[in-house]
């Protein structure tokens, strides 16, 4: 047997590795044996979800940013982005658009915009949580105080993102300008999960001087903080930051690391990014192929779609609302999975919860799952 499946059916059983396995495991990629490890990923989170995809409906409402993040196409210092701030009517708006379509989750995510300040934030919060009481808000707003958090989800937030990027403190300070550490990002998460989020965590995949031994302390950190949600995408640059002139990241690569974070967890909720879309016509689809049980079409008004550019090439800042969720219906059908548009919490949430509906767990179409079905021996505490 070859140390890679080796590798593979450890992780398969105990949920984790070594450092120096994971390396080895991100080393010893080939196409036959992601093809076994995608097979395996797709199990453990069929086991769990059935063959439902969850949707959530992404609105970008400001890029406006106090930050400089070097890899980001929004970032302070590019004069040229033209800035823009939705309104809390506007996003309503969005949002009830998106309700109509069937969105049962929202992601309001912008930079770190001092002019939205935290409390227009928590009033908008509450304002969506009165108007669509069925719905999940999922913040996705940056680094703030434990106070600003706590704010939040006193106003109905229900999950938050916040990428890590890389837990390597000195990988991160090459991404990033010396006002930002990961330990202050670590230290969000950490508060963020003992406030009651539903928390998200994740990375860019072939960021400059990434290596398979950062990319095994990225899993171990996940490991470690057991995170409701892991979204990643492949590095893609953007023309006018300090990286422009950087090699994209593999797309290859991306679905290899999906289909690990399912082995490591088969009930995270895991998306197949847009950024994967970007690079491949098809990247959505094998992103869920490899184990992602989550899409998340832009809802972003058409009017500012085109300026929040993270990166170059993004895909579906030209289509409307409507045409985006017939889009990824018709992709997810395409290879036998279906659209789920209940809420799509965490299996742990929907347990600790004697009033979530029955339906945030069905499968749409596949089999019933049960929160406890999950294999391996990687439950959340
Ligand atoms: S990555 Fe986020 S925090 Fe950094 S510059 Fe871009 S929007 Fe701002």
């Amino acid at each position: 047997m070859s140390t890679t499946r080796r590798l593979t059916d450890e992780l398969a059983r105990e949920g984790t590795l070594t450092a120096r396995g994971f390396a080895d495991l991100i080393r010893g990629r080939t196409p036959e044996s992601a093809e076994y490890l995608f097979s395996l990923a797709s199990e453990a989170r069929d086991r769990v979800f059935g063959k439902g995809v969850f949707m959530r409906g992404l609105i970008e409402f400001s890029n406006h940013c106090r930050n400089d993040c070097l890899y980001c196409g929004i970032r302070r210092s590019n004069r040229l982005v033209e800035r823009y701030r939705l309104t809390p009517e506007e996003i309503l708006e969005t949002c009830s658009a998106g309700h109509s379509l069937g969105f049962r989750t929202f992601v309001l995510q912008s930079g770190e915009d001092p002019g939205f300040g935290p409390g227009l934030v928590a009033e908008t919060v509450s304002r969506i949580k009165a108007s669509f009481p069925d719905s999940a808000v999922t913040l996705s707003l940056g680094e703030h105080p434990p106070e600003t958090y706590a704010l939040w989800r006193a106003a109905g937030a229900d999950r938050y993102l916040l990428r890590h990027e890389t837990r390597n403190p000195e990988h991160y300070a090459s991404l990033h300008p010396r006002d930002m550490t990961v330990a202050t990002r670590v230290k969000c998460l950490r508060t963020l999960k003992e406030l009651g989020y539903q928390v998200g965590c994740g990375f860019m995949v072939g960021s400059p001087g990434q290596t398979p031994e950062l990319l095994a302390e990225d899993l171990l950190f996940i490991r470690e903080l057991r995170p409701h949600m892991v979204g990643i995408g492949p590095f893609i640059p953007h023309r006018d930051t300090p990286l422009a002139s950087a090699p994209p990241g593999s797309v290859d690569e991306t679905l290899y690391l999906l289909g690990i974070l399912r082995l490591m967890d088969p009930r995270l909720l895991i998306p197949a990014t847009t950024a994967l879309g970007t690079l491949d016509g098809t990247g959505r689809e094998k992103g869920v192929a490899a184990g992602a049980n989550v899409i998340m079409p832009i809802l972003t008004p058409m009017g500012v779609r085109g300026k929040y550019l993270l990166y170059d090439n993004k895909i579906c800042t030209g289509d409307a609302s409507s045409a985006c969720r017939m889009c990824v219906q018709r992709r997810m059908e395409s290879i036998g999975r279906e659209i789920d548009t209940a809420r799509g919490d965490h299996p742990d949430l929907l347990r600790a919860s004697p009033c979530a509906p029955p339906a945030s767990m069905s499968t749409a179409g596949g089999t019933p799952a049960a929160p406890g079905a999950a294999p391996g021996p990687s439950p959340l505490p």
